[in-house]
């Protein structure tokens, strides 16, 4: 015998098996005069199956007549007291125990790798179809008392079994507490105030009351064991919590004699409940609540009616007894909320040389990490970098406009001012409308370029009811992280004034010295940009003699731009602007998108600070991944550098050195100064087929003339002969492509 025969045989004897042999085939409730009747029963059994251990079935024989049914149902109308319903709910117990697989080993693969095979799907799931029975069984026994409850009139925590002091009441929240007393169940939830509880109201079914209902108060203000001897019932005492599982109704006292240090608002938040009004709040959330519906809305993009439904919802789901609606005030608490976190997150709670008021424009928002930033990631004399190797502290800036992120005109900005006010990436909004107001009539040059729709249509307005067609943003186009200060509503279509203004403000405090600025409709945008860009701030660092500006298109927009522009305006002519393509905004446009049903109906400073708020997550989950993205990105790039620079000297030793030399000569020229004439412009005109079919056949003609006849009949000469046969290959191809 081999070693491994002998292991094999050493564990197939270890293994034991849990199995069930019916001791009866009657079903919970018959009766002994229904013992000769066979039913359907399943028998489980444990196996060692391909190194692993799996359930197997083996279903006997079934004989279920139309009296068995109609026997059980009957059992099922009677009514049942606890005293007959067994720990097992009425089950065999040796079947109940079968499920247990109290002597199954260890498996000896995790249990939770599923290897999805194709087309053999989730191995898991399907083992546990095979049980379904058994969870749905639980599920219900768990509806009940539970099996665990033996001693069905004790409580579980006091041990009294006072019939003045029933155990009537279980919690949902709390771990295995039990059927315990009214009084257990309120000291138990001192420190629990939130839980949800039920009670036995007619001995059979729970049903469901509060901490509040039994007597149970929440004292703020005070130490744990501390009593306050002027406790202050809130307003009403009507206060509601909302939290992540439901709607609380509780009995709530403030700290009278505390009164005079701390208010109601700081008793409140020092509980972690967050108040919705600042004087005599009736409603508070929970911190945990709102740090969930927070990054909740940033993954899914839910709305806060939608959570507030849920929660609602869960606490009664039967349309009748509906929770107090508090939807407003939590739309109210989540906006401030997201307020307070991007101020703490920012740091404006630790400067007190500025209050927050005082916040700068874009001090809030999210830096790339990886884009160049003097005096925090960029070298000592990064300023003396020569001309031919600037762009390695350059910014790459890649601009678009989004025309899903519209929004009705619905409140206005007096009563919807919002929170933010420029301080993340949205642009402070009384400034940049006194800037619209004077370019209001400005009229967009038409395009020099192809039809492009961003420039004709530039001055069409939204349908009607729209306040904002769409935003403009710029962004790092390298990483795609939101620039500070850099998104705007647009009024009309994508109009330059909107653009220009937005790149201003994003590059206020930024003096760089090489920028790449890619935009879809570069080639028109940039004519005159510089003009423009005096009239909204002349110290704006583009406009600085020493700033080198290169314009690009992104790789997916320009095949729809002339020629000239692609030659011009390629990502891949271009030094310095590496192997980026400039479709960073499009990638940010399909995270937000999902956005531009529930924001088109907000205000408009709710829109602004939920937009916001969206886009700092977005640029947190970036940079979160910058590292290991980068990493990936440096590793082909080095592992590919010598492969692309053999194949190229191959070229170059492939032709004639002197014209290499020349080329060379001027692409250098061209990169350094755009004004030069480009090399890679094609200067040869490319004949068209009819002028070489005309070309040809004048050919033929003369041959003809001086009596040379090359054609194979006399119907068709030798070029119509080649032509027809491009033809057909061409029609071949396309037939290729869309087979019938
Ligand atoms: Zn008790
Ligand atoms: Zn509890
Ligand atoms: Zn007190
Ligand atoms: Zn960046
Ligand atoms: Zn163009």
């Amino acid at each position: 015998m081999t070693k491994g025969s002998a292991n094999q045989k050493k564990k197939k004897t270890k293994m034991k098996s849990s199995s069930y042999t019916p001791t009866s085939t009657l079903l919970p409730g018959s009766s002994s005069s229904q013992s000769s009747r066979k039913e359907t029963m399943h028998s489980m059994k444990l196996k060692h199956i391909g190194g692993r251990f799996a359930v197997t079935h083996k279903v006997l024989k079934s004989e279920v007549n139309l009296s068995t049914i109609s026997n059980s149902s009957e059992r099922i109308s009677q009514p049942m007291g606890w005293e007959e319903i067994a720990d097992t709910n009425g089950w065999d117990p040796g079947y109940v125990e079968s499920f247990l697989e109290k002597d199954a080993l260890p498996p000896t693969t995790d249990p939770e790798l599923s290897e999805q095979t194709k087309g053999k799907g989730d191995r898991v799931i399907h083992e546990w179809t095979k049980d379904v029975e058994a969870y749905l069984r639980t599920l219900i026994i768990m509806e009940g008392r539970g099996s665990g409850n033996t001693d069905r009139d004790t409580c579980q925590t006091c041990g009294s079994n006072d019939p003045q002091r029933p155990n009537t009441y279980r919690c949902l929240d709390c771990h295995n507490l039990g059927m315990v007393c009214k009084d257990c169940m309120v000291s138990v939830h001192q420190h629990h105030p939130l839980h949800r509880i039920q009670k036995v109201w007619n001995g059979n079914y729970f049903s469901k009351t509060s901490l509040k209902t039994i007597g149970l108060r929440i004292q703020l203000g005070l130490r744990p064991g501390e009593f306050c001897p002027f406790p202050t019932p809130t307003w009403n005492d009507d206060f509601v919590i909302l939290d992540l599982d439901a709607v609380h109704e509780v009995g709530l006292d403030y700290c009278g004699c505390a009164w005079e240090k701390k208010g109601q608002v700081t008793q409140l938040l020092e509980r972690q409940l967050y108040p919705a009004t600042v004087t005599n709040p009736k409603t508070a959330a929970t911190f945990r609540l709102l740090e969930v519906l927070e990054l909740l809305q940033y993954e899914s993009k839910i709305t806060t009616f939608e959570f507030f439904q849920t929660i609602s919802r869960l606490t009664n789901n039967t349309g009748l007894n509906a929770p107090k609606d508090r939807y407003p005030s939590l739309l109210r608490m989540i906006h401030e909320w997201r307020y307070l976190k991007l101020l703490k997150r920012s740091g404006r709670g630790h400067d007190c040389t500025r209050p927050v008021s005082q916040t700068l424009p874009g001090e809030c928002a999210l830096l790339c990490p990886a884009c160049p930033h003097p005096n925090i990631n960029l070298p000592d004399g990064w300023e003396d970098e020569p001309p031919e190797t600037q762009y390695i502290h350059g910014l790459n800036l890649a601009l678009d406009c989004n025309f899903r992120l519209k929004r009705k005109n619905v409140s206005n900005d007096k009563a919807d001012p919002g929170l933010n006010k420029g301080c993340a990436y949205i642009v402070e909004d009384i400034a940049f409308r006194k800037f619209l107001e004077g370019h209001a009539n400005e009229v967009e040059p038409k395009s020099t370029c192809s039809r492009h729709d961003a420039v004709n249509l530039a001055d069409i307005r939204p349908g009607q009811g729209y306040a904002a067609s769409g935003v403009g943003m710029v962004e790092c186009a390298r990483h795609n992280s939101k620039r500070p200060n850099a998104v705007c509503d647009i009024q009309k279509g994508e109009r330059y004034c909107n653009m220009d203004y937005i790149v201003v403000m994003s590059l206020l405090f930024n003096f760089l010295k090489f920028f790449l600025i890619s935009y879809d409709i570069a080639c028109q945008w940039y004519i005159r940009l510089m003009e423009r860009l005096i009239g909204i701030s002349q110290g704006c660092v583009l406009l600085n003699p020493e700033t080198v500006v290169r314009f690009v298109v992104p790789k997916f927009h320009l095949p729809a731009h002339i020629p000239a522009c692609r030659d011009r305006f390629a990502f891949m002519l271009t030094p310095g602007a590496g192997l980026g393509d400039g479709e960073a905004p499009e990638r940010g446009w399909g995270e937000s998108n999902p956005l531009g049903p529930s924001t088109r109906e907000m205000g408009p400073g709710s829109r602004r600070d939920t937009l916001d708020g969206h886009f700092g997550d977005y640029n947190w989950r970036k940079i979160v991944k910058l590292g290991s993205s980068l990493l990936k990105k440096m590793t082909t790039a080095t592992s590919d550098v010598a492969e692309h620079v053999i194949a190229h000297q191959e070229l170059e030793v492939s032709l004639q050195s002197e014209q290499v030399a020349s080329w060379q000569e001027a692409v250098e020229a061209w990169e350094k100064d755009p004004s030069k004439p480009n090399p890679y412009e094609m200067v040869v005109k490319t004949p068209t087929q009819a002028a070489i079919r005309k070309q040809l056949a004048e050919e033929e003609a003369k041959a003809l003339e001086e009596g040379k006849d090359f054609s194979l009949t006399d119907e068709v000469s030798p070029s119509s002969l080649i032509a027809s046969g491009i033809d057909l290959e061409s029609e071949q191809y396309v037939f290729s492509l869309h087979p019938l």
